[in-house]
């Protein structure tokens, strides 16, 4: 009896103890969602829209809100979609800002409406006026440039000249190139229409169609991979593609990225071809200071030289040196066009390349 007596009262102890414990867990819970509560009214966050696919970029957000406190939410998806979905969104959008791997897309985005001016010193004093649209609707993060690229002891850069040479018969069945779907080759052939006007971008357009050695497939890393396996002599890529292929984590890749070289051109002429990635305020975003830092940081110093080591593209901030890769290809003369031009002709890029039969 005085057992069970004591048992009882090790038992009640047991279950008076345990009330007490969640009471203590209650509070401290509703502790928790009180000051969560506060900071959610708190927090800053910046909601991007991006096609860009690196993994050099969500690096940069952390940084960035390390340092700023402002989260970032990422959405990713093709320019096309992100686009769409803007549109279609109208005021409710949740994205303050949308970043593209192609002016042409920034372009669009801005006559359909869909992007706001941004204010801010910060980005004026970063990026060279030429790398930003005229009325402060988007702005440059990086550069890339398009480049003929060869296999070296294979072919004799000396050969190489202009864009317009590789239509010539001595480059016949020689040229590899991706498909004319793609927003890389679609600016190339605008930049044509700004700089030679539309009949001659026609004519390169089937002069390059006449001398491909296959027909378009791949992307650009595969278009390399395709003329040191011997398909092709010349391969038309974006630079920071090299840099890619070097640092791969494919053995293969390495090798095939040790044995390219790096041609420059229109040197003597017109300037090699370049594009951007860039990024714009949304028209309803509704986060636009916070969106507007994320822009001034990712111009910034830090941001940049990240932006070249890592992914081996061309900083826009005139006071960052390229990457040693990007700097050991020697400096380069560029197309000087305005960029939004790249969007302008865009459509009938497309008309020109379909015409010519590229597939
Ligand atoms: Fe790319």
């Amino acid at each position: 009896m005085k057992k069970n007596l004591i048992l009882l009262f090790i038992i009640m102890t047991f279950i008076f103890v345990g009330c007490e414990a969640k009471n203590n867990q209650k509070e401290s819970i509703s502790d928790i969602i009180n000051s969560s509560e506060t900071e959610v009214t708190k927090e800053r966050v910046v909601n991007i829209y991006t096609d860009r696919h690196y993994d050099t970029d969500q690096t940069l957000y952390n940084t960035f809100t390390a340092e700023t406190g402002i989260i970032v939410n990422v959405v990713k998806a093709k320019s096309d979609e992100l686009l769409e979905r803007l549109k279609i969104e109208g005021e409710n959008t949740e994205a303050d800002l949308i970043i593209t791997s192609d002016v042409g897309r920034l372009y669009r985005a801005k006559t359909e409406e869909l992007t706001k001016q941004f204010t801010s010193d910060a980005i004026l004093n970063n990026v060279p006026e030429n790398l930003r649209s005229s009325e402060n609707f988007w702005t440059a993060l990086t550069v890339r440039a398009r480049v003929i690229t060869y296999v070296k002891g294979n072919t004799d850069p000396a050969l190489l000249s202009t864009y317009e040479a590789l239509t010539s018969p001595e480059w016949k069945d020689k040229v590899v190139i991706r498909s004319s779907s793609n927003i890389y080759n679609q600016s190339l052939m605008a930049s044509f229409i700004e700089v030679n006007g539309e009949d001659a971008a026609k004519e390169w357009a089937a002069g390059i169609v006449n001398n491909m050695a296959r027909e378009p497939e791949g992307n650009d890393r595969d278009q390399m991979k395709a003329i040191v396996g011997g398909l092709g002599e010349v391969a038309v890529v974006n630079t920071y593609y090299i840099g890619k292929l070097l640092n791969s984590s494919d053995a293969y890749e390495v090798e095939v990225g040790e044995q390219i070289g790096v041609f420059f051109p229109n040197q003597e002429t017109t300037g090699t071809h370049i594009n951007i990635s860039g990024a714009a305020l949304t028209r309803h975003g509704q986060n636009t200071d916070e969106a507007t830092k994320l822009i001034e940081f990712l111009t910034g110093e830090k941001a940049q030289s990240d932006y070249a080591n890592a992914n081996y593209e061309y900083p826009v901030n005139p006071k960052v040196q390229p990457s040693n890769l990007l700097q050991s290809w020697g400096e380069f003369k560029t197309q000087k066009i305005d960029l939004s031009k790249l969007g302008e002709f865009n459509s009938q890029a497309v008309k020109i390349m379909n015409e010519a039969g590229w597939k």
